[in-house]
C-alpha cells in the first residue's frame, strides 16, 4: 500500500480553477505526482464548526460558497463518491485521541475542497470526505486532528489541507502583482520553519512569524496546514510549490512525508 504524504495547498480565489497561472499549473501536475490514493480527507478553510465533525454523506454535493464570480464557475461540479465508512473510522480515531467527533450529514464539498480536487484529480473517481475546522480552537487542536488521522495514511488515504499560506483579502494587489514584503517574509518564515522541522515554532507562528496577524487577520486559512503537519510522520515538511496571486496571496504548498 502506498503511503501518501499529507499535503497542504493554497486554493487562492475560486477562479483559480478556470484561470491559468503558476498555481493552477502546479495543481494540474500535483495529483499525478502524488499518485492515486484510496480516498481523500480534506480539511478546508471553508468548513468551520463549533465542535469537531466529519462529513459522512454517500454523495457529497458541490457547494458554491462564493459570490460575484463568472457563471461558468457556478456550473462546475465535483461529484466524487463520499466515504461514510472512512468518516466512521476517522471519528473513532479522533475519539481514541480524546477528541469527540460528530458524523455530519449536511455538508458536502465546499470550494476549498473541490477547487483543488478538480485540478488534482479531474477523473472525479476517488472517494472524498471533509473534516471540519474549529477556528476558535487554534493551531494545537488542528495539529492534534492531523495526528489522530495519521494512521489512515497507512491504508492509502491522502490527507489534504486546503487554505492559504497568506490570506488578507483587504490587501490584495492586481492579479499579477509581485508580493509585498510583509507577505513574502511570512511565506519565507513558514518555509524555513517547516523545512527545519520546527513544530513548536510553527504552532506558535502567531507570536513568532513576521506580520502574522497582517497575513492572517483570521486563522482559518492557515489552520489546514496544521492538520497536514500533524498527519505527517516526521516534523520536517517540504515546500512543493510557491507562487503568488493578487500580490499578497501566497499560493505555497507543502508535503509532509
Ligand atoms: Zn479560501
Amino acid at each position: 500500500m502506498t503511503v501518501f504524504p499529507s499535503v497542504f495547498v493554497s486554493h487562492g480565489a475560486p477562479i483559480l480553477v478556470l484561470e491559468d497561472g503558476a498555481a493552477h499549473q502546479f495543481l494540474l501536475r500535483f495529483g499525478n505526482t502524488l499518485g492515486r490514493p484510496s480516498a481523500i480527507i480534506v480539511a478546508s478553510a471553508h468548513w468551520a464548526t463549533a465542535a469537531p465533525a466529519v462529513c459522512s454523506v454517500n454523495a457529497p454535493k458541490t457547494i458554491h460558497d462564493f459570490s460575484g464570480f463568472p457563471r461558468a464557475l457556478y456550473e462546475l461540479t465535483y461529484r466524487a463518491p463520499g466515504a461514510p465508512a472512512l468518516a466512521q473510522r476517522a471519528s473513532e480515531l479522533l475519539s481514541k485521541a480524546g477528541i469527540d467527533c460528530a458524523l455530519d450529514q449536511n455538508w458536502g464539498l465546499d470550494h476549498g475542497a473541490w477547487v483543488p480536487l478538480l485540478m488534482m484529480y479531474p477523473a472525479v473517481d476517488i472517494p472524498v470526505m471533509q473534516i471540519a475546522l474549529q477556528p476558535q480552537m487554534g493551531t494545537q487542536h488542528h495539529y492534534a486532528l492531523g495526528r489522530a488521522l495519521a494512521p489512515l495514511r497507512e491504508a492509502g488515504v491522502s490527507i489534504l489541507g486546503s487554505g492559504g499560506a497568506t490570506h488578507n483579502l483587504r490587501q490584495l494587489g492586481s492579479p499579477d502583482a509581485q508580493p509585498p514584503a510583509w507577505a513574502s517574509d511570512f511565506s519565507d518564515w513558514l518555509h524555513d520553519t517547516i523545512a527545519a522541522g520546527g513544530t513548536e515554532a510553527l504552532l506558535n507562528y502567531r507570536a513568532l512569524a513576521p506580520k502574522a496577524a497582517q497575513n492572517h487577520p483570521t486563522e482559518e486559512h492557515l489552520l489546514p496546514l496544521f492538520v497536514a503537519a500533524g498527519a505527517g510522520s516526521c516534523a520536517r515538511g517540504r515546500r512543493v510549490h510557491t507562487s503568488t496571486t493578487y500580490g499578497s496571496l501566497m499560493m505555497d504548498a507543502y508535503a509532509f512525508d
